[in-house]
């Protein structure tokens, strides 16, 4: 490291850059995170955080702070002229594998500083008030050209992340397009204090005629936020997009105004505590990677504002490179599994901007309103649970398919109960809990098929570093000899869960997505699955 700054230089500490800089330290990474505004930023910005990313939170010890800190939204209301058109609850059961069946509503201010005291706990911290000027990279490093009001310096790292945000210096600098283009409208964002018949816990979409106004509720007594069209000049040129950070502040009589106009009478607004400007732009950089420098978040993509995904896209983007960059600097990644980082965030990234393109379309021309949403189909669209994988490079499946609906390699590795005999349930996100991939060995019988025994005594012995064995078996009985952790999939609702219907075994990667999945009979071909993601190992 000596002649190196640091490993990697985080640029940017929006929520993407906090969350990068939180999984390096988790992972044990030196970096360091810079970010030009002096100040923490107080901004109205992004409310919804989605199922996915509670999940990554709960990782991180912190999902029951931000539950605290949010709103749980219990149903969703359109009003159409007046009348309640449809009620979608959104107040669920658990539902089987998800933890949080839920969408919370929690400022993106919150969240953020929720990251950034992680970031301190974990030893790191934001160097505030520095920007960064230039970027160059040679094939061993990056440099970083960064500048405070009275001095210039170099940061020389392995890598470099750009969390900057849309108008990104990183993306610039890389030379990268970032093709798209922006709708013409500008949209106003207010946090507000409504008095009246609103359901403190539930959103509200009125439409009437051509206008539609959104009431969403945050934490604190008859708080809202609420989202409208500026019907004001414009106060952007065509070629901007994103956040705007200066515009005419909203008055409240405006909104009140607004209101009046679309919803039910008797709501009564007392108080406009911040107010937002922005504009909506759908656009996906070119590449997300060139050479040493990688892009995450806004840098990387824009969507229409619909169902709250640019900032959960973003924070997943960092939790997918944490890791990559964490195997490669501990000398056990290869340029496939940094490279697959763009394979996969990019895919990801063009369905999200399709999905939000045709629901804010649905949203503000008013089409298909009459839409059912049963739990699933949110979950599938919206709380990016079912964002997967499938099909990309890297991602086998060997043996008899398990069946249409079932989990596949590139999907999320979902929630379930343990017993270890003896001791209390567990969750299988407790165990997935740490920085290394886990292999699932699943068996009917009372012992481990000797395919999958010795595939499993080969990495305890050459990659208990990388890979962590857990066994599980549907019978409840004492643990046969050398097994352990074994657990008990009482009935076999897990395996069923996983689609391992046959003994098998399936491998998660540290960001919690099934990589591969064979039968016991093809169960060997994970170790040449391993070398190419994580490089040979000697024997
Ligand atoms: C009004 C509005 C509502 C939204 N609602 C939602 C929602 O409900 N749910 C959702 O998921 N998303 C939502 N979004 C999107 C969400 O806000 C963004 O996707 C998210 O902020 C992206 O985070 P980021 O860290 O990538 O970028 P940013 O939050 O833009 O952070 C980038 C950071 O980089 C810093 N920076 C820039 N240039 C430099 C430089 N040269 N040197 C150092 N630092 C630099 C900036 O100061 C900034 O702090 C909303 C967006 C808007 C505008």
């Amino acid at each position: 490291m000596a002649e190196f700054d640091t490993e990697v230089l985080v640029v940017g500490a929006g929520p993407v850059g906090l969350m990068m800089a939180v999984e390096l330290h988790r992972h044990d990474v030196a970096c360091r995170i810079i970010e030009r505004s002096p100040e923490v930023s107080l901004k109205c910005r992004a409310l919804h955080v989605q199922a996915r990313t509670l999940e990554l939170l709960e990782h991180l010890g912190l999902a029951e702070a931000a539950m605290e800190l949010g709103v749980r939204v219990r149903a969703e209301n359109i009003w159409k002229d007046g009348n309640l058109l449809q009620r979608i609850p959104l107040d669920w059961d658990p539902l089987p594998g998800i933890p949080f069946p839920m969408m919370l509503n929690l400022e993106q201010n919150k969240l953020e500083a929720l990251l950034s005291d992680h970031l301190t706990r974990l030893g790191g911290r934001v160097e505030r008030g520095v920007a960064l000027k230039g970027v160059s990279q040679v094939p061993e490093s990056v440099t970083a050209t960064v500048g405070t009001p009275n001095s210039v310096d170099h940061i020389r790292c392995r890598y470099l992340v750009g969390c900057d945000g849309s108008t990104s210096l990183v993306r610039k600098e890389m030379g990268l397009p970032f093709e798209g283009y922006p709708y013409p409208d500008t949209y106003i964002m207010a946090d507000v204090e409504v008095e009246g018949w609103l359901a403190p816990e539930e959103s509200h979409r009125f439409i009437r005629g051509e206008e539609v106004l959104l009431a969403t509720p945050i934490r604190g007594n008859h708080r809202f936020r609420i989202v409208m069209r500026d019907n004001g000049p414009s106060q952007v040129s065509p070629s901007e997009y994103g956040f705007i950070d200066e515009g005419r502040p909203a008055a409240l009589q405006d909104i009140q105004r607004a209101l009046d106009r679309v919803a039910r009478p008797g709501l009564h607004l007392i108080n406009n505590r911040k107010t937002s400007h922005y504009r909506v732009s759908r656009r996906l950089a070119s590449r997300f990677r060139k050479g040493r420098i990688f892009l995450a978040g806004d840098a990387a993509h824009l969507f229409p504002d619909a169902g709250g995904q640019g900032m959960n896209t973003g924070i997943q983007d960092a939790w997918a490179l944490a890791w990559r960059l964490a195997s490669d600097l501990r000398g056990f990644g290869t340029w496939t599994l940094l490279g697959s980082y763009e394979v996969e965030r990019r895919h990801v990234a063009a369905e999200v901007a399709d999905r939000t393109e045709r629901a804010f379309r649905t949203r503000t021309e008013l089409l298909d309103l009459e839409v059912e949403e049963s739990p699933q189909l949110w979950m599938q669209n919206w709380a990016q649970l079912e964002t997967n994988y499938r099909g990309l490079p890297g991602f086998e499946e060997h043996g008899s398919r398990p069946g249409k609906a079932a989990l596949e390699a590139g999907d999320r590795a979902p929630d379930g109960n343990l017993e270890l005999p003896g001791k209390d349930s567990l969750r299988v996100f407790d165990l997935l809990k740490g920085t290394s991939s886990h292999a699932f060995f699943f068996f009917r019988g009372l012992e481990l098929p000797s395919e999958l025994a010795r595939l499993a005594a080969w990495l305890e012995q050459h990659r208990s570093h990388q890979v962590r064995c857990h066994f599980i078996r549907e019978i409840c009985s004492p643990s046969p000899e050398g097994l352990s952790p074994l657990y008990c999939d009482p009935g076999g609702a897990l395996a069923t869960r996983y689609g391992a219907r046959e003994d098998s075994v399936i491998l998660v990667r540290p960001d919690g997505y099934v990589g591969f999945r064979a039968d016991a009979m093809h169960a060997d071909r994970l170790l040449g699955w391993l070398d190419r993601l994580l490089g040979p190992v000697e024997d």
